[in-house]
């Protein structure tokens, strides 16, 4: 646990969160600045900085809270589709470095571009 981290403080429950989904290694909230209605965020409960700090060993968790997240989030928003953005290192667009990942719901005819 990082002090000043702000996910870090978030998951000590030092600022309240409006949690989606947990499991013993990870949490989703919604993001506080969405780009996209339903837009949320996988957070590691550990302090990890990037994707490649992150244990492999959790993988398994990892994708369970993205799932589970994913199909409450689709089911709240009748969403039709998602994509998940992961940014890494401060060239790649990380503010905060604590390594999580971006949900954000998509739907036919929806504002947000093809990124890719
Ligand atoms: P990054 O650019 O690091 O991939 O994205 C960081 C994300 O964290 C941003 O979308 C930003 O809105 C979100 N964020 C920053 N601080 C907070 C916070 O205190 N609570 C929540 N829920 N989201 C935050
Ligand atoms: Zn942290």
């Amino acid at each position: 646990m990082i002090k000043h981290c702000i996910f870090c403080k978030i998951a000590r429950g030092e600022i309240p969160s409006e949690k989606i989904y947990e499991n013993d290694n990870f949490f989703s909230i919604p993001d506080a600045n969405p780009k996209i209605k339903g837009h949320s965020l996988i957070i590691s409960k550990k302090h990890f900085e990037t994707l490649l700090d992150l244990p492999s060993t959790l993988g398994t968790e990892l994708l369970d809270c993205i799932k589970k997240t994913v199909l409450k989030l689709i089911d709240k928003h009748k969403s039709e589709g998602f994509n998940i953005v992961n940014n890494n290192f401060e060239c790649a667009g990380q503010a905060v470095k604590h390594v999580h990942f971006h949900i954000l719901p998509r739907e036919e005819g929806g504002k947000v571009p093809r990124v890719y």
